[in-house]
């Protein structure tokens, strides 16, 4: 059996070009002990993708050259060498940018197609779910009645944000590119603000819809916006340091935040998160995010591209601000 796979070939300099992978036809490798034979069928497009392509230290190791780009997914088992996984199961993994996938069993779990689609498995009920839940509550600490902003908030992890903040009784306002996009935040979504940054001046929409300043800023993307929200912040004041999608194409160095010193002046605090801390936890935060989804409290889009050999330019829509939900790749 042959299996197209996309290799990484090249570390990118800035945006990332076609050409930084090879796409392969290669031969099935036999299953060792313990691993198992996944078809895969939905690939998680991810910003951390980008940083995965670069050398040096981070909080994973990056995708060698020659190497299978890394993804997330979901697919079907075709075959088993492991007792806790049959043909017919469907599982998530790091399945990797390919169209079948040779594994180790204890990389995967089960997910249950019956219980819901499968590309849900990488939205909200998968990682970036998973980023918006403890990312929000365990570091953004959020109480009843605080306004909560949220950037990239038309994305994956940011619908979930602000969706969950409302929950919690937050006001919450949200930062996207695009009337399109902040219309669907406020009529779909119930959030109380939206700024769209590409048309309309962020300071003057933070005036307009935090008139009681900010408490929570969840931060996807880092620069200008960042520096934006600072001058806003209440004191004791949670930003948590989710992504910066802004620089990660950056052929300089980040920007960082010049207005930092708003944090001394309202004893805020500013704190990075690693999703993948949280591990252990997952369950309970999907059981917990299923029942709100079944409530109709939380809503979930995806945005699905088909065609694995569309792999790169369905990546870089990402950082065009081109996906509308979580963006997913149908093999
Ligand atoms: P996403 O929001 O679904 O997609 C990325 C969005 O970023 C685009 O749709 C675009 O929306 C916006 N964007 C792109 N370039 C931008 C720019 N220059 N300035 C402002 N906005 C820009 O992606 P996601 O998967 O939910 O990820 C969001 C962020 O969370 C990323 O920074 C990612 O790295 C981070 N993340 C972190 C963790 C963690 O463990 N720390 C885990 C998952 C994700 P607009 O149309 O609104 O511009």
């Amino acid at each position: 059996m042959k299996n197209k796979q996309f290799i990484l070939s090249a570390r990118p300099i800035g945006e990332p070009k076609e050409t930084d992978w090879q796409l392969k036809e290669s031969d099935m490798a036999e299953l060792a002990n313990n691993q198992v034979l996944v078809q895969v069928e939905y690939l998680s497009l991810d910003p951390a993708m980008r940083g995965w392509m670069n050398e040096g230290k981070s909080y994973i190791e990056p995708v060698k050259l020659g190497e299978v780009m890394r993804a997330g997914g979901v697919g079907k088992v075709i075959e088993s060498n492991s007792s806790d996984f049959s043909p017919g199961d469907y599982v998530h993994g790091m399945l990797g940018v390919q169209q079948y996938a040779v594994i180790a069993a204890n990389g995967l779990h089960k997910v249950d197609p019956a219980l819901a689609p499968l590309p849900r498995y990488l939205g909200v009920l998968g990682m970036p779910g998973m980023t918006a839940y403890f990312g929000l509550l365990n570091t953004g600490l959020p109480k009843s009645g605080e306004t909560v902003v949220v950037s990239a908030a038309a994305g994956a992890v940011g619908t979930v944000v602000g969706q969950i903040a409302k929950i919690k009784g937050c006001r919450v306002v949200g930062i996207a590119g695009g009337q399109e996009k902040c219309d669907y935040l406020i009529n779909e979504l119930g959030f109380d603000g939206a700024i769209d940054y590409k048309n309309s001046d962020v300071m003057t929409g933070l005036k307009q819809h935090c008139p009681q300043g900010v408490d929570v800023f969840f931060d996807n993307v880092g620069g200008d916006i960042l520096d934006a929200v600072l001058t806003r912040i209440n004191l004791h004041a949670r930003i948590v340091i989710c992504g910066a999608i802004s620089q990660y194409n950056n052929t300089t160095a980040v920007k960082g935040p010049a207005n930092y010193l708003s944090l001394l002046v309202n004893r805020a605090r500013m704190e990075g998160i690693v999703v993948f801390d949280n591990a252990k936890h997952y369950g309970d935060a999907a059981r917990e995010m299923a029942g709100w989804i079944a409530q109709g409290k939380l809503k979930a889009k995806e945005h699905v591209v088909e065609g694995l050999d569309n792999f790169p330019q369905t990546l870089m829509m990402l950082f065009k601000g081109e996906n509308f939900g979580k963006l997913v790749l149908k093999v």
